[in-house]
């Protein structure tokens, strides 16, 4: 078996050093593979083949969530709740920007993150009226906002088409989309995690149309569930196949699944085990050869880890991530700065550049 393997990891290296694209039956060998140090190795020839250098970026954000009120009830969620349910919120646009304009005097934050529950007691003026009025008061601040299933859950709301809703999203101060409601793409999967959830054809649907109007986007996979090595396999392939079509991710997200307060937990689910998310590191970089970036999300998997999967085909880190930190100790200039010193600390560690990077990877500070 040992033997086996590796010729189909030696036939991987070959294809990778004659710059050939690896397929499906590649994806799952490397999936089924335990030789992670090798997994890494040629994540990290990859990386480097395809203009990879030592720079390994972060971004300086505050994470916003306007609403934690959803009818969609996905089976892994620990953060939905009801209207009707103790500590349900649905922040006005004039709480969010005050929220905002008083971290940004904290920490000078360059992008917002925003996500929520998808609330049947707002309108589309309420998403509209969000952005437009965190545009007006942070003209230079990026708003990289709304899961692609918001955008479907917008299309509901409104009657509109996605591409109005995006466009009037757009025309409101709108940047990018994050990555989020990919899930799993494979039908089985969806129907057993997250049976309320609309078809993984509009998640298609939602970001070819904003790559369509140049918003640019950023791709996900929440793994370490019932999903199968197949269906990593494809759901990453699918990936592949649209940014050969549009080009408009800008990077890929791993998001390994936490069971606490999901009845996964009931279960007894725990935690993927930390050779997991390295090798789904190692293999979404070898797979998404048209993706530009592999985040190590440090949130999920620790920033112990997230140093490691630099070595594993990752280049960025993700962030400051302000709002964590703020929101439950208010005054965090210093925790804030202590962050960037960590992020910084921890790159440098991993023999790395740090840079501190916008939203769309241009370059705003570098630490040689
Ligand atoms: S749609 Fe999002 S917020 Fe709502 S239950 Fe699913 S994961 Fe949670």
């Amino acid at each position: 078996m040992a033997v086996l393997a590796e010729t189909g990891l030696d036939r991987i290296r070959e294809k990778l050093e004659d710059g050939e694209r690896l397929d499906f039956e590649d994806g799952l060998a490397l999936m089924e593979s335990d030789d992670l140090l090798l997994l890494g190795e040629l994540a990290d020839l990859a990386r480097r083949q395809r203009g990879g250098s030592d720079d390994v970026f972060f971004v300086q954000n505050l994470y916003l969530n306007q609403t934690n009120v959803c009818r969609v009830k996905c089976k892994f969620c620990a953060f939905a709740v009801t209207q009707k349910q103790p500590g349900a919120y649905t922040y006005s646009p004039e709480q969010l920007v005050e929220d905002a304009l008083r971290q940004r005097e904290l920490t000078g934050f360059t992008e917002i993150h925003m996500v929520g529950g998808e609330s049947p007691h707002v309108d589309f003026d309420y998403y509209v009226g969000i952005v437009r009025q965190l545009h007006e008061a942070m003209p230079d601040v990026h708003l990289k906002c709304f899961t692609a299933s918001e955008i479907h859950h917008m299309t509901k709301l409104s009657g509109l088409s996605h591409e109005d809703v995006l466009r009037e999203l757009q025309a409101a101060g709108l940047g990018s989309l994050p990555g989020g409601g990919a899930e799993i793409f494979a039908d089985r999967v969806r129907r057993l995690i997250a049976p309320g959830k609309e078809h993984p054809d509009f998640w298609f649907h939602t970001h070819r149309t904003a790559h369509g109007l140049g918003i640019p986007t950023h791709c996900t996979m929440l793994y370490g569930h019932v999903e199968t090595y197949e269906e990593r396999v494809d759901h990453l392939l699918r990936l592949r196949e649209l940014q050969d079509e549009t080009g408009g991710f800008l990077a890929f997200i791993p998001l390994a699944f936490h069971p606490h307060n999901t009845v996964f937990e009931r279960r007894g689910w725990t935690f993927t085990p930390g050779s997991d998310d390295l090798k789904l590191i190692a293999v979404s970089r070898l797979l998404l050869d048209n993706v530009p970036h592999v985040k190590a999300y440090w949130i999920m998997m620790g920033l112990p880890l997230a140093q490691v999967a630099l070595h594993f085909g990752a280049d960025d880190v993700q962030g400051t991530v302000v709002r964590e930190e703020i929101f439950h100790a208010a005054g965090a200039r210093t925790e804030t700065e202590q962050k960037i010193d960590e992020l910084v600390r921890v790159v440098k560690a991993a023999g790395r550049v740090p840079v501190q990077r916008d939203t769309l990877y241009n370059e705003i500070r570098r630490w040689e």
